[in-house]
């Protein structure tokens, strides 16, 4: 899940047990976020299949504790102490593209199109397919807000929309391409911004007034147009 290691968050997080770290990177207001999204069947759990996943040393202790048959499928990160690789495509991926230890599956995982950034303030998001939706509608709510601040003038407004709405089909672009690149460039998120974010998807998908208000979601495809309509399904991990 992790494209990049990241060596100085990762050195950090290391020395921490799992609710510990779940605490630091706002695991469980990502959580909050994440259920309001469906990866398309057509992804054919990619991130499952392709990805680095990396396990902190607890989690592969419990993992080959329940699972030793597949402890050799396991190996240390090269770069950083106490961080551990699944091979891919992972093993514990069904044949229907499901996990099979959801419940018990890693960090990564379950942070996944998020990725650990090298900061202990923000956090990136991929443009995988369900990462580029999740960054349209983080477009649309800063757009939101801006519009409605009494603080920027009308000309920086419109400049900063501009530049947010620019951002906005670059990812797109990325996730044109996400299937065939092996590095792409996910949006840095503060932390604070999430947690407000997350509060305006509630809002946003618990009152239909809301709705209303995003103006700019249909501006930027959502996929290529190169790419056929993956449709919706349900994650490939749950
Ligand atoms: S999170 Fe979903 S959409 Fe993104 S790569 Fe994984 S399966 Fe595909
Ligand atoms: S979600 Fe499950 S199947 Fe997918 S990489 Fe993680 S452990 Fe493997």
């Amino acid at each position: 899940m992790l494209k990049e290691v990241n060596e100085c968050t990762e050195c950090i997080l290391v020395m921490f047990h799992i609710s510990c770290i779940k605490k630091v990177i706002h695991y469980d207001t990502i959580q909050k976020i994440l259920k309001y999204y469906k990866c398309p069947d057509n992804c054919n759990a990619h991130c499952c299949r392709n990805g680095s996943i990396h396990l902190f040393e607890e989690e592969k202790n419990n993992l080959v504790h329940a699972y030793p048959e597949k402890g050799s499928m396991i190996r240390s990160e090269k770069n950083v102490d106490h961080l551990y690789l699944i091979n891919s495509p992972c093993m514990f991926l069904s044949s229907i593209d499901r996990c099979e230890i959801y419940n018990e599956r890693p960090v990564v995982c379950g942070l996944y199109p998020f990725k650990v950034d090298r900061s202990t303030v923000s956090i990136g998001i991929q443009p995988c397919h369900v990462g580029f939706d999740v960054i349209r509608d983080f477009t649309c709510w800063i757009v939101e807000h801006i519009s409605c601040s009494d603080h920027v003038s009308g000309d920086d407004k419109e400049q900063l929309i501009k530049e947010w709405e620019t951002g906005l089909g670059f990812y797109a672009g990325e996730v044109a391409l996400f299937f065939k690149k092996s590095t792409i460039k996910e949006l840095i998120v503060p932390f604070t911004d999430l947690e407000m974010f997350a509060i305006y998807l509630d809002k946003k998908f618990i009152s239909t007034e809301s709705v209303k208000t995003i103006t700019i979601a249909d501006k930027v495809p959502v996929i290529s147009p190169d790419e056929p309509d993956p449709g919706i399904s349900s994650l490939p991990c749950n």
